[in-house]
């Protein structure tokens, strides 16, 4: 047992996150050779959402399952940083927004509720060495002043987004009538031919890399066109705003307490089915069942569900071997290159010179930021997320560099105050050994119409989850949580 980490219960931060549990590894008493073997109906690899969501529903269904989890927490992507004032701030996932219902029922289900991102007072551009502030809530949304034939360009550009994603189904993009146009060229070939006045390629480029932390160059362009198209739900369609607004989009809301509280709570309900630290290493058939191997555990289950990324998903071994097409699909699906730097301040003061924390910037290593602070504004948090190639550039970089690159870069949007933060979270998700990277994995030209099929089809009795296997709101939580949904609906056809 000594190997085997048990849930623990006991309260978050105090009277910051009131209510809030967290679950931590404990060492078990025991033998450490003595490892642990159980037999389910389906073992599920991975406690984030996805994971944790399809335990639930197979649990509720009368099915027993272990949940078998790398890390010494759960929630994977969704994670809550510790502040030295007792608050907590989100490292990876966060907000969610209109449409995404799966996602909120959860919450909702769990006692967690949301409160409004920050969105009052102007945004802020920084292009070409100037600040320029702008309202949210023009005609067209919160729309960057920049030149007025770059915004005349910008216009068209969006709507042919919005009307071609219209032409994806979002469950087969790869059956779509011109996947395989679109599925050879990359985003940046495609905004090169299209957003052709230089203000509206930034303005696309600056979106591009808020969405997928990823630069046009490395993303195909069907791929970007699914992503728009699952940004919605059976009867709204997609649409290019409602992945990049505050208000009326995916930022337009956040949990209190933080998001890790929706799998902390999810997985308590769960209790001693979820294995920390118990990274998973091999899947073999054995007879008709299968035998997943972990750090410490061993578990016979006649079905298993893999929840996590598929670059992750590539690194366990099965024997037999994968199909080609499935394994070849997980070579292809890279993550993408995240980081979150959170600086926190005893008031969010630029509310107070009229902004609402939110930078769209054309340098820096972040260009984009949030105003992170609590719903009771007790103290201030500006969020900055460092994307694609400036992510990269900084992943062998000491702490101190990042944070020193981040507030130089707070300073210049919001003065001089901002560079003497009362402390400094950084949340580096490429450096990150379960994850690799983040939001999500990205598929380049040819990915999706070659390999495309073999993103859900199970192998024989192993099933796939995780937000990258999602047909609306795929990369996001709502996403993830669909996936646990849909893979436990999948598994109970055939148990
Ligand atoms: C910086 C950042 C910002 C984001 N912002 C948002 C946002 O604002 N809104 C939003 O909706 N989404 C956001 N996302 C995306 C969102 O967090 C994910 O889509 C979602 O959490 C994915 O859940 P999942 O269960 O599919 O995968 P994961 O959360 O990745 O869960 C997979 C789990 O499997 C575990 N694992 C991996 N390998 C093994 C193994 N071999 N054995 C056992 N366990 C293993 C991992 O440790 C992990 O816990 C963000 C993500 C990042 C990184």
């Amino acid at each position: 047992m000594a190997r085997e980490r048990q849930l623990s219960r006991r309260s978050l931060l105090g009277g910051a996150a009131a209510g809030a549990v967290t679950l931590t590894a404990t060492t078990a008493t025991g033998t450490a050779s003595a490892a642990t073997t159980r037999d389910v109906d389906v073992a599920i690899v991975g406690a984030g959402l996805a994971g944790l969501t399809a335990a639930r529903d197979l649990v509720a269904a009368g099915k027993s399952v272990v949940v078998l989890e790398a890390r010494d927490r759960v929630g994977g992507r969704v994670v809550g940083l510790n502040l030295t004032n007792g608050g907590i701030t989100e490292g990876g996932g966060e907000f969610i927004g209109p449409t995404q219902q799966r996602i909120k029922a959860l919450a909702d289900s769990l006692g967690v509720e949301t409160f409004t991102t920050y969105n009052a007072g102007n945004n802020l551009l920084y292009k070409d060495g100037k600040k320029t502030p702008y309202a949210t809530d023009g005609i067209l949304g919160a729309v960057p002043p920049i030149d007025a034939a770059g915004l005349a360009n910008a216009a068209i550009v969006q709507a042919t987004l919005d009307d071609l994603a219209k032409q994806i189904p979002v469950d087969v993009p790869w059956t779509a009538a011109k996947a395989d146009e679109w599925d050879r060229q990359t985003f940046e070939t495609w905004l090169r031919a299209n957003a052709v006045i230089p203000s509206a390629k930034f303005l696309f480029d600056v979106a591009c890399t808020s969405i997928f932390s990823a630069e046009p160059r490395e993303l195909s362009f069907l791929f970007v066109l699914f992503y728009i198209a699952a940004a919605g739900d059976a009867s709204n369609p997609g649409t290019l705003e409602r992945l990049t607004e505050t208000a009326n989009g995916a930022q337009e809301l956040r949990f209190v307490g933080g998001s890790q509280l929706v799998p902390i709570k999810l997985a308590a309900a769960l209790g001693d089915r979820v294995v920390l630290s118990a990274p998973v290493r091999t899947i073999a058939k054995s007879g008709g069942k299968y035998v997943v191997t972990a750090d410490g555990i061993t578990v016979n289950a006649k079905k298993v569900v893999v929840a996590v990324p598929p670059p992750l998903a590539a690194r366990i071994s099965y024997d037999p071997l994968l199909p080609a097409a499935r394994d070849q699909l997980t070579q292809r699906l890279p993550m993408a290159s995240v980081g979150k730097a959170i600086a926190i301040y005893d008031t969010p003061f630029w509310r107070a010179d009229g902004l609402n924390g939110q930078v769209v910037s054309d340098t820096g290593v972040i260009s984009s930021t949030f105003d992170n602070s609590p719903p009771d504004a007790s103290y201030g948090a500006l969020m900055g997320f460092i994307e694609a190639d400036e992510a990269r550039k900084l992943d062998a970089a000491s702490e101190a560099e990042v944070r020193a690159a981040v507030l130089k870069d707070y300073a210049t949007y919001f003065g001089e105050k901002a560079a003497s933060p009362s402390s400094f979270v950084l949340q580096r998700w490429n450096n990150e050994a379960y994850t690799r990277g983040g939001p999500v994995s990205i598929a380049a030209p040819g990915v999706l119409t070659q390999y495309g099929p073999a993103l859900r089809e199970p192998v024989g009795g192993i099933h796939w989850a995780g937000t990258e296997t999602s047909t609306y709101w795929m990369g996001f939580m709502d996403g993830a949580v669909r996936s646990g949904e849909r893979v436990a609906k999948e598994v109970l056809a055939v148990l």
